[in-house]
């Protein structure tokens, strides 16, 4: 027998949204089919669901008065920034009948202090504007990435967001000092401080930090800024694979005093892949080799040591055979160019049909030997593969993507093979101690992949946090876990 819906819940249901309407007023409130669509659904059209409204609090304080709302009726509550999300954890269920949380409204800079070196903001500041502050104050908001124009500065706390500039400044956690967070009862915890020691019992930011809306919705947040690097200079060397690429990394690391702030590796498919596809790109050497290595050096000194020693490293490491050729950029637009190389790579894998991404990190030390163990079992796996393995080699991070064979594969049938794929690279993954997400966060497409691989300690210790702050589970329900 099918169970009716209960009218009384329905009612109660009915009369809170009703409230929340009043609450957040016309400019809060979105429920007409059209003006929900883009927060319903992800940009690469992997996602879609439904919600009763899109709601956009226009100050903290609203914002807790939603929550708790919410949760005196149990009505399930999805946070959003900026969508970018490519794990489905910003995008509701499908039969979703509670409301997406919107920071879009929150977006102030609060206080930018440039002694202590840090920036207040609201949750739902978008990346570049918070960048654009800290470089009209002569500062240094290092995180970057591909979404920077769209995502929100919650997001990227709630993703822990990495991106290009890891291996120097570290991910998001490391450039949080202090958040603002309200928790799914309403209350607002002000942790909003902008200290370096603060050694006061538990760090209560780290909770939330990474956590993918889960736990409570990010409202504010205290960032950490650095000085504006005077010189920067971008190369690309040609390697004759990986473990040159990280023999190179120690040697510039320590010629430099750690001045590397991007270290980027291409496999020859990856770059073959962005130099057939994407217009404009162009390969600066006249030979193909099997690896390449994009270098970013920066540094406070302007009088061009920092080229000259780069220079030098790299005379050497011809020398011994780890650089096979090399370009330095010239000017600012040719450095753009050769990291349009290294950013195209995810767009050209398009044109060349299906792939099945893996997103991992191992120890820096194990890069090598990951790249050729898993490039090895997949090729036997599937002959005819393509591995595309590029990525942020000096965090220990590969974007270690399976592109389908050119012949003998329909495009459903590759990504049907998607578990067994997987089950291969991250297999070979936790042998190495290594993370089946390193940069994105688990959503909805990684929750199996969490439940395998973590120790069922560690999952109880997740849930038992969760169970705490959110007793009700209204928080991103069916996101990480569950
Ligand atoms: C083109 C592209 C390139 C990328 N490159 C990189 C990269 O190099 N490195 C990297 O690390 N990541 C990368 N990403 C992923 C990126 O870091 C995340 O998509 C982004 O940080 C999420 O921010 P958002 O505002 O869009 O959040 P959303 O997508 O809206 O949300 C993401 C998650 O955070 C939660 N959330 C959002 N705001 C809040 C809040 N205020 N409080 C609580 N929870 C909240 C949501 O519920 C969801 O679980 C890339 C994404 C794209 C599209």
């Amino acid at each position: 027998m099918t169970e009716l819906p209960d009218p009384a819940a329905i009612r109660e249901r009915a009369a809170v949204l009703a409230n929340i309407r009043d609450l957040v007023g016309d400019k809060g409130w979105i429920d007409s089919a059209d003006g929900m669509a883009p927060h319903l659904k992800e940009e690469r059209g992997n996602y879609t669901g439904t919600a009763a409204a899109v709601v956009k609090p226009g100050s903290v304080a609203e914002m807790a008065a939603v929550l708790r709302l919410c949760n005196g009726a149990c009505l399930p509550v999805v946070p959003q920034g900026g969508n970018t999300s490519l794990v489905g954890a910003s995008i509701p269920y499908e039969r979703f009948s509670g409301i997406v949380l919107s920071t879009a409204r929150l977006n102030r800079i609060r206080d930018l202090d440039p002694v202590n070196n840090t920036m207040t903001v609201d949750a739902g500041c978008i990346l570049q504007t918070v960048q654009q502050a800290a470089n009209d104050a002569d500062r240094l908001f290092p995180l970057s990435l591909g979404a920077q124009g769209t995502c929100q500065i919650g997001g990227n706390i709630s993703t822990n967001a990495g991106g290009v500039g890891v291996l120097r400044y570290g991910n998001m956690r490391d450039l949080v000092l202090g958040l603002e967070v309200v928790l799914p009862d309403g209350r607002i915890w002000d942790g909003l401080r902008g200290l370096r020691k603060d050694n006061t019992g538990y760090d209560l930011k780290q909770w939330f930090i990474g956590a993918e809306g889960t736990l409570g919705v990010i409202a504010g947040a205290v960032l950490k800024l650095f000085p504006k690097p005077r010189e920067t200079v971008t190369a690309l060397a040609a390697v004759p694979d990986p473990e040159a690429s990280l023999r190179l990394l120690s040697t510039l690391q320590r010629e430099t005093g750690g001045g590397v702030s991007g270290y980027e590796i291409m496999t020859r498919v990856s770059l073959r892949m962005a130099l057939d596809h994407i217009a404009g790109n162009r390969d600066p050497f006249d030979r193909v080799h099997p690896c390449y290595q994009l270098i970013e050096l920066t540094g406070q000194g302007a009088d061009g040591s920092l080229r000259a020693g780069l220079e030098e490293v790299l005379e050497r490491a011809m020398a011994d055979g780890d650089v096979r050729d090399a370009v330095i950029a010239e000017s600012e637009a040719q450095g753009r160019a050769l990291w349009r190389l290294r950013e195209s790579i995810s767009e050209a894998q398009r044109f060349e049909g299906a792939s099945v991404k893996h997103d991992v990190a191992v120890p820096v030390s194990r890069v090598a030997d990951f790249i050729r163990v898993a490039t090895a079992a997949c090729e036997a796996a599937v002959p005819g593969i393509r591995v595309v393995a590029f990525g942020h080699v000096g965090d220990g991070n590969i974007h270690f993507n399976m592109n389908q064979p050119a012949e003998g594969w329909t495009h459903d049938g590759f990504m049907a093979e998607q578990p067994r794929f997987n089950r291969i690279v991250h297999d070979i993954v936790a042998d190495m101690q290594g993370s089946i997400s390193a940069e994105h966060g688990i959503g909805r497409i990684k929750k199996a992949e969490l439940a395998h691989y973590r120790a069922p300690l560690e999952l109880d210790l997740m849930r038992a946090l969760k169970a705490q702050l959110d007793p009700k589970g209204i928080m991103n329900p069916g996101k990480i876990f569950g």
